[in-house]
């Protein structure tokens, strides 16, 4: 049989634990649903910088606190990863791999993950010298040469993390410029142990079966190719939306990510979208905190219209 709650939160990242802290704290029932350890991708963050109250902390202390806050007022953790979303009208059904949840409310927080080059080699090495998370891998490179692929914030904040383990990193971008915020890109350009290849594509990576050995290169204005040797490859290329289990309820746009106003509510009733699924301009733990807060806020106001309408129709 169903479990029933109020709320259904799914994904427990600073979005989806901010969604559970409030629609707990009002006194509603709640699940917060994850297939992963709580925190998102905070736990892939070395040092966070721009969450106020915190000079600087690591991703993984920040995700333990926002946990024990969020599970604080009662709201349950539940392990599970979600396939579809039914909705019933006033009723929503959530169908993980291994549970049937019922709630009044479902919010969607399952944000986004990195995008892959799609390049020869990268998953071959998956694993083996190619990575999406510094944090997770970095150690395994100590004192050696890595190659950092992109020009974002991520690129550029991990690559000045990796240059604290390695003996070099090189930040292989597709442009002249980068797009990383300038205070990222200013210690970046300061740190000796980082420099940069402009213009340029990364095509293959090769190895020797068992570990990378380096990249291919190509320079996008002369069309110049070449091999960069390396024991490690970290991509770092942008983010896609993980809203493939709600294709069915029509409430993502062309690029998949969740469209929502400014209450958070998608173009279903009952459904809420927050975070780094949202369709926005500025994908930051801030960010999604502030909008954990507005659609647990949310929440109760939809509960309690709604408990409300059942009593009158029951006393008609
Ligand atoms: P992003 O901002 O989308 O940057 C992706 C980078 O990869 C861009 O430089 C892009 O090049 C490059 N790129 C994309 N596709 C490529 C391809 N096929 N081949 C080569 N290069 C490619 O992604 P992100 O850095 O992961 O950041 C995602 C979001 O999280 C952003 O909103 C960001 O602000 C946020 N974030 C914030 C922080 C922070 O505040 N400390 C840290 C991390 C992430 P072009 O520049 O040429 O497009």
């Amino acid at each position: 049989m169903a479990k029933k709650y109020d709320v259904v939160v799914i994904g427990a990242g600073p979005g989806g634990m901010t969604a559970a802290l409030y629609a707990s704290r009002a006194n509603l029932s709640v699940a917060m649903v994850d297939r992963g350890i709580y925190g998102g991708q905070m736990n892939n963050t070395a040092a966070i910088e721009n969450y106020p109250g915190f000079k600087s902390i690591m991703g993984p202390d920040l995700s333990q606190q926002m946990y024990d806050s969020s599970v604080n007022f009662g709201a349950e953790y539940v392990y599970g990863s979600v396939e579809s979303i039914e909705d019933k009208g006033t009723i929503k059904v959530v169908k993980t791999d291994s549970d049937e949840l019922e709630a009044k409310v479902v919010i969607i927080a399952t944000g986004s993950e990195y995008k892959k080059l799609g390049i020869s080699g990268e998953q071959e090495y998956g694993g083996k010298g190619v990575s999406y998370c510094a944090v997770c891998d970095g150690a395994f490179f100590r004192n050696k040469d890595v190659v950092v692929v992109g020009g974002g914030d991520s690129a550029i904040e991990e690559a000045s993390y990796l240059a604290g383990i390695v003996n070099h990193v090189t930040v292989i971008h597709r442009r002249d410029q980068l797009r990383a915020q300038k205070v990222l890109q200013d210690r970046a350009f300061a740190n000796d142990k980082i420099d940069f290849v402009w213009n340029t594509n990364v095509t293959d990576v090769i190895g020797d079966d068992t570990k990378v050995t380096g990249v291919k290169v190509v320079n996008n204005q002369t069309n110049e190719t070449s091999e960069i040797a390396t024991s490690g490859v970290f991509i770092y290329v942008g983010l896609l939306p993980m809203t493939e289990p709600f294709a069915g309820l029509n409430i993502t746009n062309d690029d998949g990510w969740i469209e929502t106003n400014d209450k958070m509510e998608t173009a279903v009733a009952g459904i809420y979208a927050i975070g780094d699924v949202r369709e926005k301009n500025l994908r930051q733990i801030t960010t999604a905190v502030g909008e954990g807060g507005i659609a647990g806020q949310q929440a109760f106001k939809y509960v309690e219209a709604h408990s409300e309408a059942d009593k009158s129709e029951v006393s008609r």
